[in-house]
C-alpha cells in the first residue's frame, strides 16, 4: 500500500486547454481521498494522470516512494474503476475476475483463492457462474469493483463508478464501497461531481474548480468553513446564503439590519459577504425579539423539512431550513433571525474567506 503525492500538476491539452493547472495534493496511505467539483474541473484528467492514462504536461506524481512519471499504467500498481463496467461479455463472473491474474501468470491456486475472497467481499458468491448479461447494473459494478479487488494493487482510482446506477443502489454501493477500503485499508481516490457521495465516503475532499484546487479538508471542514466563495456556493443543498455584511459597532449586520454572531478579527476595511447556512436562520413571527421584518417568497415542503425562501428588505432571497411543523403561507409578514455561531465571511473582491 501506498500514499499518493502530486506536485505542481499541469496538463495543457494540444489544442491549448488548461484541464489541470498546478495541482498539489497529498494523500495518505489508507486513506479515501475524493476529488469533487462541477464537470471540466479536471478531476478525471487528474485521475488519470495518476493512473498513467494521460501523461502530464509539467509536474510530478509518486505513489509510494516512486516517482511514476515515467512509468506505463500497467507498471504503477494501481486499480481503476469507471463509470461503465467494462466486464467481458463472454466470461462468467468468476473469470472475469480470474482475467487479470491469469494475465499475471499467477498460479492457479493463488487465482482460485483472490477471487474467493474478492467474491467474499463483495457478496458475489451466488453470482459467479453468470454471464455479465445475466447481471443487473448494480451486480455488473459490483463486479467490476472485486476484479479491482482481485490484484490487491497500492491503490484504487475510481472515477464516477456509481453515476449510472439508480439511488438506492447508489447509496448500497456507497456503503459498501466505504467499508471495503475500511477493511482493506488500502489508498482509494475517488473522483465524483456529486457531493453527497463526497461527503458520504471521503475521509478528505479536494473542491476543484477551473483545474484549481480551491480547497482540501474533511466533510465537517469543507462543509462549515468553505475556503471560497465558489466552495460556498458548491457545497450544501440548498446551498449557503451569500449575505452582503458591514460591521458597526462590533456587530456584523445586513443591509436589511439582520444581526449575525461576528466572527473574531473581521477586516473594516473591505466588502464582506457572509456564508450562512440555511439552518442557521429562523422565520419566526413577525417582530419577533432579535428579528428583522422579511416576507414568505415560497416554501418547498420535503417531508421532514421545509425551506423557506424568504425576502429581508429587498437584500435579496434566502432559504431557510425549518422542522415541519413550522407552517407560515406564501406571502406572509414574518421575521427573519440568525440563530448559529459565527458564519465564514469573505472578501467581495478575492472571493476569498477573510474571517
Ligand atoms: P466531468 O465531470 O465532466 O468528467 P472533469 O472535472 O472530470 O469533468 P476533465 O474531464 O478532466 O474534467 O476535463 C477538464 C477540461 O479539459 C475540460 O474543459 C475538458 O473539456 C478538457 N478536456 C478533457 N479532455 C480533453 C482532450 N482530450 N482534449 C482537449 N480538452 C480536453
Amino acid at each position: 500500500m501506498a500514499g499518493i503525492e502530486v506536485n505542481a500538476l499541469h496538463k495543457r491539452y494540444p489544442d491549448g486547454t488548461v484541464a489541470v493547472d498546478h495541482v498539489d495534493l497529498s494523500i495518505g496511505d489508507g486513506e479515501l481521498f475524493v476529488m469533487l467539483g462541477p464537470s471540466g474541473c479536471g478531476k478525471t484528467t487528474t485521475l488519470r494522470a495518476i493512473a498513467g492514462l494521460e501523461r502530464q504536461t509539467t509536474g510530478d506524481i509518486r505513489i509510494g516512494d516512486t516517482l511514476v512519471n515515467d512509468l506505463p499504467p500497467a507498471e504503477r500498481d494501481i486499480a481503476m474503476v469507471f463509470q461503465f463496467y467494462a466486464l467481458y461479455p463472454h466470461l462468467r463472473t468468476r473469470d472475469n475476475l480470474a482475467f487479470p491474474l491469469r494475465a499475471e501468470g499467477l498460479p492457479k491456486a493463488e487465482v482460485n483463492e483472490r477471487v474467493e475472497e474478492a467474491a467474499r467481499l463483495m457478496r458475489l458468491g451466488p453470482l459467479l457462474d453468470r454471464r455479465p448479461h445475466r447481471l443487473s447494473g448494480g451486480e455488473q459494478q459490483r463486479v467490476a469493483l472485486a476484479r479491482a479487488l482481485v490484484r490487491r494493487p497500492r491503490a484504487f482510482l475510481m472515477d464516477e463508478p456509481l453515476t449510472n446506477l439508480d439511488a438506492e443502489l447508489r447509496a448500497d454501493m456507497r456503503t459498501e464501497i466505504k467499508h471495503l477500503q475500511g477493511e482493506l485499508g488500502t489508498t482509494m481516490v475517488y473522483v465524483t461531481h456529486d457531493q453527497v457521495e463526497a461527503m458520504s465516503l471521503g475521509h478528505r475532499i479536494a473542491i476543484l474548480n477551473k483545474g484549481r484546487v480551491e480547497q482540501i479538508g474533511t466533510p465537517l471542514e469543507v462543509y462549515d468553513r468553505p475556503a471560497s466563495l465558489f466552495c460556498a456556493a458548491f457545497i450544501g443543498s440548498p446551498p449557503m446564503n451569500l449575505i452582503e455584511v458591514e460591521v458597526a459597532d462590533g456587530k456584523l449586520r445586513s443591509k436589511s439590519g439582520l444581526v449575525l454572531t461576528p466572527p473574531p478579527n473581521l477586516p473594516r476595511d473591505r466588502g464582506l459577504v457572509a456564508g450562512v447556512r440555511p439552518e442557521a436562520l429562523e422565520v419566526t413571527e413577525p417582530g419577533a425579539e432579535g428579528s428583522v421584518p422579511a416576507r414568505v417568497v415560497s416554501a418547498e415542503w420535503l417531508g421532514d423539512e421545509i425551506i423557506y425562501v424568504v425576502d429581508h428588505g429587498g437584500q435579496g432571497d434566502v432559504r431557510v431550513r425549518m422542522p415541519p411543523t413550522v407552517r407560515f403561507d406564501a406571502d406572509a409578514p414574518v421575521g427573519l433571525r440568525h440563530t448559529g455561531g459565527p458564519p465564514p465571511v469573505y472578501d467581495v473582491s478575492t472571493e476569498e474567506l477573510v474571517a
